[in-house]
């Protein structure tokens, strides 16, 4: 665990991919995500800056980490995010930035993005009907998110569509979105909704869970046939004979990948989260400010990850009194 490019958990894992969620703002408010309104902000001087960012991830990268995925709430709501994956790019040990969007704003950075290497883009979509997209997110901007997955196509990029799965609100939605990968390349992931809506309001029992979803795919397309995933994936993947596509199911809430769990994640206050479902290791972004040398908090990172919980359920449990979970997705970045 403690060699220069390769870094492990206490229960063996490699751990090569970091989250970083920029920011907690978003721009839409999707009610599996985000309560309406009531939100508690991040005040801004808590945000991690972008120098502290980049900072960060120079130092993961140093001890092995080879892929960041650019999250949030939303990312390009954050001023100054091209300048700052312009800077990331030049990470030499960092080989892959991808981006997770909501597509509202995203379009018009798609050459620019391109230019500076990044070749993926995941695009969260849970509808293609107008009416529900407003139920779920609260805002009427399906034609921009559908805009900006036109333009990725157009532009090559390897694009994912996340999509939550929610009972009663998108189950319409799954066929035509699988329908949209005969004829475009790309994947659609089903996720498993998670208890993180910010109101600490959950459901009793998750009804369409991984298997749900795949019998009610398997109804509808009889002939699919199951894929080699890759490493680390957290989706199981499937292809339909004649599909330019294929699609993939997220166990988000079941937590069958934790085996093979390689992330980390830093959330826009700058908490070190080693599971999803923790609440928290410590806060990297207030060691840099009390002065913590690049020694002192690569032990810290060391230390986090010699205790890593097992699972996610591990890790729910001990969250202790914060349970049921009252955090927001878009403060932790999925
Ligand atoms: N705003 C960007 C977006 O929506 O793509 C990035 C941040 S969002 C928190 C990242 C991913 O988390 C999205 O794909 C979203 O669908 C997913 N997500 C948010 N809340 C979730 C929940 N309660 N259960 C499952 N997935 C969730
Ligand atoms: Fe915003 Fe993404 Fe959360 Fe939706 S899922 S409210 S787009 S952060």
């Amino acid at each position: 665990m403690y060699c220069d490019m390769a870094l492990y958990d206490n229960h063996g894992r490699l751990i090569n991919y970091v989250r970083l969620a920029v920011t907690d703002r978003c721009n839409l408010r999707c009610f599996y995500c985000m309560p309406e309104e009531g939100i508690d902000y991040v005040p801004r001087q808590e945000l991690m800056t972008f120098e502290e960012m980049e900072h960060l991830m120079r130092i993961l990268s140093e001890m092995g980490i080879e892929k960041i995925r650019i999250t949030g709430g939303e990312p390009f709501l954050r001023k100054g995010l091209m300048s700052f994956l312009y800077q990331l790019s030049k990470i030499e040990r960092l080989q892959q930035i991808n981006i997770t969007s909501n597509g509202i704003l995203t379009a018009p950075y798609l050459p620019e993005l391109k230019k500076m290497g990044i070749q993926s883009m995941n695009l969260s979509l849970d509808t293609l009907d107008k009416d529900r997209f407003y139920k779920i997110t609260r805002r009427n901007d399906l034609d921009k998110v559908l805009e900006t997955l036109e333009q990725l196509l157009k532009y090559g990029f390897k694009t994912k569509i996340n999509t939550v799965v929610m009972n009663g609100k998108n189950i319409e939605d799954i066929i035509p979105l699988i329908e949209l990968t005969k004829e475009k390349p790309i994947s659609v992931r089903f996720i498993e909704e998670m208890p993180f809506n910010g109101s600490g309001q959950h459901y009793q029992k998750l009804e369409w869970n991984y298997k749900k979803i795949l019998s009610y795919i398997q109804k509808h397309f009889p002939a699919i046939t199951k894929k080699e995933d890759p490493l680390f994936s957290t989706s199981a993947n499937y292809a339909i004979k004649g599909h330019k596509g294929d699609f993939g199911i997220i166990a988000a809430y079941s937590r069958t990948f934790c085996g093979t769990c390689n992330r980390l994640r830093l959330t826009p206050l700058g908490l070190l989260k080693t599971c999803l479902y923790d609440k928290g290791i410590f806060n990297v972004k207030n060691m840099l400010r009390v002065g913590a040398n690049n020694e002192q908090l690569k032990i810290a990172f060391y230390s986090a990850l010699g205790n890593r919980a097992k699972n996610g359920f591990e890790a729910e449990k001990q969250r202790g009194l914060d349970f049921p979970i009252s955090e927001s997705m878009s403060s932790i970045g999925g």
